[in-house]
């Protein structure tokens, strides 16, 4: 165990927070801290922080926040000890081998089982298309959607031969267990109380996820049989609404053009990357969530969805569009010609043509304008029709310069005035997700001018100014604390301080023990410094000050209560003299 502390303590001295969440999240520096949008709550205005002298990050919004741990846990889902896992082999640390005794192989989480048996299942798919007649099938599908050996190999694509055991009986081999393979979606029971395998007779392409490791699998059939496009059902590590095919490969080109561009096929994904466009994800058929475009904008500054004009997948992207603007990354659409798909238009045109068209995209804002105002037609139920469509939206456009921008163009379309579409905005300007948005950050700042002033002061001049640690440090300065959380950071301070001797913000914050409490004290560490150096004497004397008051208040009305009248007054009147020279 204390091995483990150790590899644990070299993790934190190895890795920076900053670089690691960047990896993550667009953060921009912000004075002392650096600033981005938070990954774990919808917002437009970043009030995510991440501060790399105290190796901390916490969000202003969501509360969310800790150390390189809490973020890896909460970004990818995970426990601690996988965290470590993951981090440590990021890192090139070596964590201490634990010899698995046969109770805890079996405690094993499941999670962590279902990984290995789709392992296992990739081997098993990607060995039957590429070294098995029983593969044929497959490999002819691909040859002829032209994706090269390079590229089967590196998506690690496989093929599941037209049989009800295939896999079941190479997993039996392995002696892998039944029950986790049904619970991982690749095997159903059968009313015999056996199984069959549930992907027959489709290439397979696995799915996986930042961590690289398989979470599922997509399958399509070889003909126009339907289903087209079977997937893993919802498990433990596959949720539908939330990945995205070819995410983990794509990530370095995102990030370096800040550009991703969305499809709807893995074929139409794998086709551009055999062009060598990187940029390129797929959602395994579904519409785009808000989950997919919160992951996205912490790579990408703009998102462009393809889409063939015949396809529903038209309606579906527009859904998104809401989405999009709520999460405040700018989105275009690119229209293909009638007929084509991405793979079959690359394939045609090669990589220039469909840069060429990428570069011809609309913002989906437009797009979608447009859309809507040919829909209505020229009669003024349809224009009606078309503006109640389009004002929703609109109001949730954050940006000023677009929106009057967009107010201007609609009403030229519309042949009605600026002021007329203005003044029906308004009666849209508080839609649910932009009302909740502006009351949030509204909610926010009031509160935090609502606290207590001293309680503020007090645990910013802790923070930013160590050196005066003993003058608050004195058990009287509990008498100024109003807020009960602070109160009791401040106990658990003196607590410390008395038997180690020293304090220091992280060595406070592992001792708190409630949630509320620790977000309070990082919300705190993250706040920039109020005082300068030379105020801070100032600062410390004005809150001394303010304790000796109190005191000297309570003092005489004890003495009061006494019956000591002629104590109370001396005490009143020493604390007259005392408010004038401090004045
Ligand atoms: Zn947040």
């Amino acid at each position: 165990m204390e091995e483990y502390q150790a590899a644990k303590e070299e993790l934190k001295r190895t890795v920076d927070i900053v670089e690691l969440i960047s990896q993550f999240v667009q953060l921009k520096r912000g004075g002392q801290n650096h600033m981005g949008l938070c990954p774990f709550h919808s917002e437009k205005d970043p009030s995510f922080t991440v501060s790399q002298t105290k190796q901390m990050f916490h969000c202003f919004g969501c509360k969310k926040g800790g150390d390189v741990f809490a973020f890896w846990m909460e970004y990818h889902k995970v426990s601690f000890p996988e965290a470590m896992r993951d981090l440590a082999e990021k890192y090139n640390i070596t964590l201490p081998q634990k010899q698995m005794t046969s109770l805890e192989k079996e405690k094993m989480t499941l999670k962590t089982r279902i990984f290995k048996i789709n392992e296992a299942a990739a081997t098993y798919f990607h060995h039957i298309l590429t070294k098995t007649n029983d593969g044929k099938p497959g490999r002819e599908y691909l040859a002829k959607r032209s994706i090269p050996k390079e590229v089967i190999s590196e998506f690690r694509l496989g093929y599941a031969p037209e049989k009800w055991d295939g896999l079941i009986k190479f997993l039996k081999q392995k002696k892998l267990d039944m029950d986790t393979a049904e619970k991982a979606g690749l095997i159903i029971p059968n009313k015999k109380g056996d199984y069959y395998d549930r992907f027959r007779g489709r290439v397979i392409f696995p799915i996986d996820d930042l961590r690289q490791q398989i979470v599922g699998f997509g399958g399509r059939v070889l003909d126009d049989s339907l289903p087209k496009y079977l997937n893993t059902p919802e498990t433990p590590v596959f949720h539908k609404g939330e990945l995205l095919f070819g995410l983990h490969a794509a990530l370095q080109a995102i990030r370096e053009s800040g550009r991703v561009v969305i499809v709807e096929g893995y074929t139409d994904a794998l086709a551009l990357n055999m062009h060598e466009f990187k940029e390129v994800v797929a959602t395994l058929g579904t519409a785009l969530t808000d989950n997919h475009i919160r992951a996205l904008k912490g790579y990408a500054k703009e998102a462009v969805v393809v889409f063939d004009p015949d396809s529903a997948g038209k309606t579906a992207a527009m859904k998104s569009l809401s989405a999009f603007l709520n999460e405040g990354l700018a989105s275009k659409v690119m229209i293909l010609p009638e007929g084509d798909d991405p793979d079959s238009f690359v394939n045609k045109h090669g990589l220039d043509g469909f840069v060429r068209l990428l570069r011809q995209s609309v913002p989906m804002f437009d797009f979608f304008l447009d859309m809507k105002l040919s829909q209505g037609g020229d009669q003024i139920e349809g224009k009606v029709r078309a503006l109640e469509d389009i004002l929703p939206i609109l109001s949730q456009l954050k940006n000023e310069a677009l929106r009057s921008y967009y107010i201007r163009h609609l009403a030229e379309k519309l042949n009605i005035t600026e002021s007329a579409v203005v003044i029906e905005l308004k009666k849209w300007g508080t839609t649910p997700s932009y009302k909740s948005h502006v009351q949030g950050s509204r909610e926010a700042r009031s509160n935090s001018s609502v606290r207590n002033q001293d309680d503020q002061y007090f645990m910013n001049l802790l923070i930013h100014h160590p050196q005066i640690i003993d003058r608050l440090m004195n058990q009287d300065l509990k008498v100024i604390l109003s807020d009960p959380m602070i109160k009791e950071i401040f106990d658990t301070m003196i607590t410390i301080y008395h038997t180690e001797g020293e304090i220091s913000p992280a060595g406070i914050l592992e001792k708190l023990e409630k949630d509320p409490v620790r977000e309070r004290f990082r919300e705190a560490m993250m706040t920039p410094p109020i005082f300068s150096n030379d105020m801070v004497e100032q600062a410390v004397n004005g809150l001394e000050s303010k304790v000796h008051k109190i005191k000297m208040a309570e003092s005489s009305i004890r003495a009061r209560q006494q019956g000591d009248l002629e104590r109370a007054n001396k005490i009143l009147e020493q604390k007259r003299t005392r408010e004038n020279q401090v004045l």
